[in-house]
């Protein structure tokens, strides 16, 4: 007879969470239950028949193949070659705003890695040529040519550092974004003002360019990856501790996208990823300030998703799969547990006469704006009527002023309820409001 200890067994095929290779994540896609669980609020915190959809392309087009769990069935069958790529294929796939509420949602019940199999999907769409679609060419040519997004001359960065007032301290760089580098100069100058207050300062980088978050999210994996690295040793070689940013896109992109196109952990970056709310959270917490004018009004906090469930430190993992897909190591999983959900909260209630009300939509269940991951430019009827059911949401609470941690958000919010009632406004720009 045979022993067990003189049979070879044969090698287990090794796996990662690698983007680039849709075979990794052939598993998840492959063992959606289609329970739906990524689509609705979770069911403890439903409170009626509105507002019970976290997946906006699910709520735009209530057709399954819009739902995480259509795209799985698609993502199947486009990597057995069962499925060609179409333009309504491609439009399923893009009016997505990646937003991550599918991907926490499936992990209440299942491990699946949902959200990473929708991005590599789409660097599946861009290797085989049928991606990045005719309405994302304007924005990839800004970023790769003239760094930032809207095709100016890079050296505009430099007429809002000139601008502001501020305390020198090398040890923190901040990273300031296209949009507020751009046009949305009142949040730098309210995080001036904050950290001025707390007697903190900073550095501007002198070669900012954009984070690429936008040609990440179209799978434009090796312009990205171009990116990150040039953009990480940048920052490496400046020996400071504390990446600063004020945009929530540019937060994840260098927590979380980074380390992940570029095969590392998020605590081997070299430095810290601090957003503007972390850093505010901390000062407050410890009395370098303290809100003193009275802001008597209404607020709904709009939890924007790369500052909540999409913010989860980065763990790269490799090895293999087993009985019922028991992973080995056991994969450290992103749940949006680590999402900036109470520093952002901590900060609203402190300032005296603010009355937060929570949206019924809230934290890892937000709807999100609609307006990220390059859906406004190619999908504009998409973001329109995404924004327009969120705004119901803080109509119905009652609010008299929105507040995001994200720039994109603001200005997609701030579009929407142009004819006034809700005023729009940035964390920074309320707490600065405060002082
Ligand atoms: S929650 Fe997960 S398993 Fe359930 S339908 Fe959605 S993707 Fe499929
Ligand atoms: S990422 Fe967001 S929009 Fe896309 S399928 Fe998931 S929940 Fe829906």
């Amino acid at each position: 007879m045979v022993k067990k200890d003189e049979v070879q067994k044969p090698k287990r095929k090794q796996f990662s969470l690698d983007v680039s290779d849709l075979e990794n994540f052939v598993y998840d896609m492959s063992r959606c239950v289609k329970c739906k669980g990524c689509k609705w609020v979770d069911h403890i915190f439903i409170e009626g028949i509105n507002y019970s959809i976290r997946c906006p392309s699910s709520l735009w087009k209530p057709y399954d193949a819009y739902g995480a769990f259509g795209k799985m069935r698609i993502g199947i069958a486009l990597y057995e070659k069962r499925l060609e790529w179409t333009e309504k294929l491609l439009e399923i796939l893009y009016a997505c705003t990646l937003c991550g509420a599918c991907d926490v949602g499936c992990k209440r019940n299942l491990d699946l890695e949902i959200g990473l199999a929708l991005e590599s999907l789409r660097i599946k769409a861009v290797r085989e040529g049928a991606a990045p679609l005719p309405a994302h060419r304007e924005v990839i040519s800004n970023v790769l040519k003239t760094h930032n997004r809207f095709g100016l001359k890079n050296e505009g960065r430099e007429n809002l550092q000139a601008s502001l007032r501020f305390k020198k301290d090398r040890s923190i760089l901040y990273f300031v974004g296209c949009l507020s580098s751009f046009h949305e100069f009142h949040i730098p100058e309210a995080l001036c003002k904050v950290l001025m207050e707390s007697g903190w300062g900073f550095e501007f980088l002198d070669e900012e360019w954009c984070c690429g978050n936008v040609i990440y999210s179209l799978g434009m994996i090796e312009e990205a990856k171009k990116i990150a690295e040039r953009n990480v040793e940048l920052i490496r070689s400046k020996k400071a501790n504390v990446l600063l940013v004020s945009c929530a896109e540019c937060y994840r992109m260098w927590k979380v996208d980074y380390p992940k196109i570029l095969g590392l952990s998020t605590d081997e970056l070299g430095f810290r990823v601090t957003h503007f709310i972390e850093l505010a959270f901390d000062l407050l917490k410890e009395g370098y300030f303290r809100p003193r004018r009275k802001i008597e009004r209404k607020v709904a906090y709009h939890d924007s998703c790369s500052v909540s469930r999409l913010c989860d430190p980065w763990v790269k993992w490799s090895g293999t799969r087993g009985w019922m897909g028991i992973t080995d190591p056991p994969i450290k999983r992103r749940r949006g547990i680590f999402g900036l959900y109470l520093q952002a909260r901590t900060i609203l209630s402190s300032i005296p006469g603010l009355k937060l009300v929570e949206l019924p939509r809230t934290r890892e269940n937000a709807l999100c704006c609609g307006a990220g991951r390059g859906t406004k430019e190619a999908f504009p009827e998409f973001s329109d009527f995404v924004v327009k059911e969120r705004i119901k949401e803080v109509k119905d609470s009652g609010a008299e002023m929105l507040v995001s941690s994200c720039p994109w958000c603001k200005i997609h919010f701030r579009g929407a309820l142009s004819d006034g009632g809700i005023d729009v406004l940035d964390i920074s720009e309320v707490l600065a409001l405060s002082l």
